[in-house]
């Protein structure tokens, strides 16, 4: 029998699960190739090293050494090294710089970057707008005038189970999900005072109602009208605690720890065969028994589908500037392709009815502003993520949603008398790996959910 929708909580969302799979299945080998055939996309420039984690120290009493986070399986001596938590969260490659000429010579069949090479302009490399512009919606990865970060290959660092975890990680997550606190209020408080905790760790993830309700509201399903204004009186009283937009962070961060698990999971060391591979039960236990969490998945799918759909006219005019014009154009050919794919309109994910109103319980700062300080945060927080490839795929991630906000919220629909924001290589480069990354574990999850259904028997 058919296998509904991986959120059976959403009471008619088959269909929309269903158009979403669809609509992975076809742009998914457009994305990944993208992420895997072009130098542009492959190599990823971050500050990985030299920013210190600004949230918390012994003083406070939380774990102040970040290497508590890591090395947490018991006796970890025991276990070949290749198998220990630090051996595997280590980047691989170059240790995070630029690919020399060594490494050009042993991979002829993929040229790389000419801004790798030698006889590019300078002015290609460094990219020229280094200053926080008040777009943005994270911290940008080249901030510091100190340092310029340094390049990483996203091919030979790939998502995986890494072994990080623990209190260390518990305690990223949680400072991740208090960002959440709109109004300054903390988690606790806001808990208890709408009675709808929004914490995860009281066991709580968002009701059953609200995701139906935010579905409908954000992702548009097929001109359903949306819940706020049909939704039951338990969805309105639940509107009126808990903004959209809270809501919409709330899914983001959910939905981004969902596709973490999901790629920890798929590609799993099982560590009395020394082989790599999908792990079920992993899945169950972190997936499986939460289908809001996946709904989150689902949810991050459309807004960031949303967003690469609306880079079909900004590519256009966008320098790839890798001092190689075939591949520039091979590039932005690609990008383009995967953007028709994507549906023009907003049917999967509608930005406008986002940030209609000011704050009302703040003066002088719009909740747009709100919204993207945290995201700052949420990128000041990933410096505190205890293992190098679990870091960098945080911090890219975080500015990938970061990207995918402000070309949804700045970048208008073909309106020709607004100035175009620019993008910076290192955002583009993460939005589309962001993609990436939620398409595969939207695959992932379907291999998941296929492996239970035989299981039990049902193929
Ligand atoms: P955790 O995943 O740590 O979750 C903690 C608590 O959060 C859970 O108990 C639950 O209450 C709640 N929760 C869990 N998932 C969700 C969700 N989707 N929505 C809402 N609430 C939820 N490990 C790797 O092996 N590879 C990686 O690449 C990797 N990257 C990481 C990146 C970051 C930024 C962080 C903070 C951690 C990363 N980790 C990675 C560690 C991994 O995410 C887990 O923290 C670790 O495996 C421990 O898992 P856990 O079962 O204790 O629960």
């Amino acid at each position: 029998g058919e296998v509904c929708a991986p959120d059976a909580t959403v009471s008619d969302a088959c269909a929309s699960y269903q158009d979403l799979d669809t609509l992975n299945t076809r742009i998914h080998p457009y994305v990944r190739s993208l992420c895997t055939q072009t130098d542009f996309f492959s190599y990823y420039r971050l500050n990985l090293f030299h920013k210190v984690c600004p949230f918390w120290s012994d003083e406070n009493g939380m774990c102040g050494n970040i290497a508590c986070a890591v090395n947490t399986i018991d006796n970890e001596e025991d276990i070949p090294s290749v198998w220990r938590a630090e051996e595997l969260s280590r980047l691989e490659g170059p240790k995070a710089q630029h690919p020399g000429k060594k490494q050009q010579k042993e991979r002829p069949e993929r040229p790389l970057m000419g801004e790798l090479g030698e006889n590019v302009d300078e002015s290609c490399v460094v990219e020229y707008d280094d200053e926080c512009d008040e777009r943005d919606y994270c911290v940008p990865e080249d901030e510091s005038a100190t340092s310029k970060g340094d390049y990483v290959s996203l091919l030979d660092n790939p998502e995986r189970f890494t072994g990080y975890s623990g209190e260390g990680t518990h305690q990223v997550w949680k400072a991740i999900y208090q960002e959440n606190c709109f109004s300054k209020q903390t988690a606790e408080s806001e808990a208890k005072s709408s009675g709808n905790p929004i914490a995860p760790f009281g066991g709580l993830t968002g009701s059953q109602g609200q995701a139906a309700q935010d579905l409908k509201s954000v992702m548009k399903e097929h001109g359903r009208q949306q819940a706020m204004q049909t939704g039951g009186m338990e969805d309105k009283l639940e509107f009126e605690d808990t903004c959209l937009e809270k809501r919409v962070f709330y899914r983001v961060v959910s939905g981004l720890h969902a596709s973490i698990s999901t790629h920890l999971c798929y590609d799993y060391l099982n560590q009395t065969t020394g082989q790599w591979g999908p792990n079920l039960e992993c899945y169950k236990w972190r997936l499986h028994k939460y289908p809001e969490r996946i709904s989150n998945l689902y949810f991050n799918f459309a807004l960031v589908s949303r967003a690469v759909s609306k880079l079909k006219d900004y590519v256009q005019d966008y320098t790839f500037c890798t001092g190689d014009p075939v591949e520039d154009r091979r590039t932005k050919q690609m990008i383009i392709q995967l953007a028709e794919q994507l549906p023009a309109g907003s049917e999967i994910f509608d930005e406008s009815v986002m940030f209609q109103d000011n704050y009302p319980e703040q003066t002088g700062i719009t909740l747009k502003e709100d919204f993207r300080n945290r995201f700052r945060n949420v990128s000041r927080i990933m410096d505190c993520v205890g293992c190098d490839k679990c870091r960098l795929w945080g911090k890219l991630q975080t500015n990938g949603f970061g990207t995918a906000l402000k070309v949804l919220f700045e970048f208008g629909d073909n309106d020709v008398s607004k100035p175009k924001p620019t993008l910076r290589r290192t955002e583009l480069v993460a939005l589309i790996n962001l993609l990436d990354k939620i398409s595969s574990a939207i695959k992932a999850v379907k291999d998941f959910r296929e492996m239970i259904a035989s299981e039990q028997g049902l193929n």
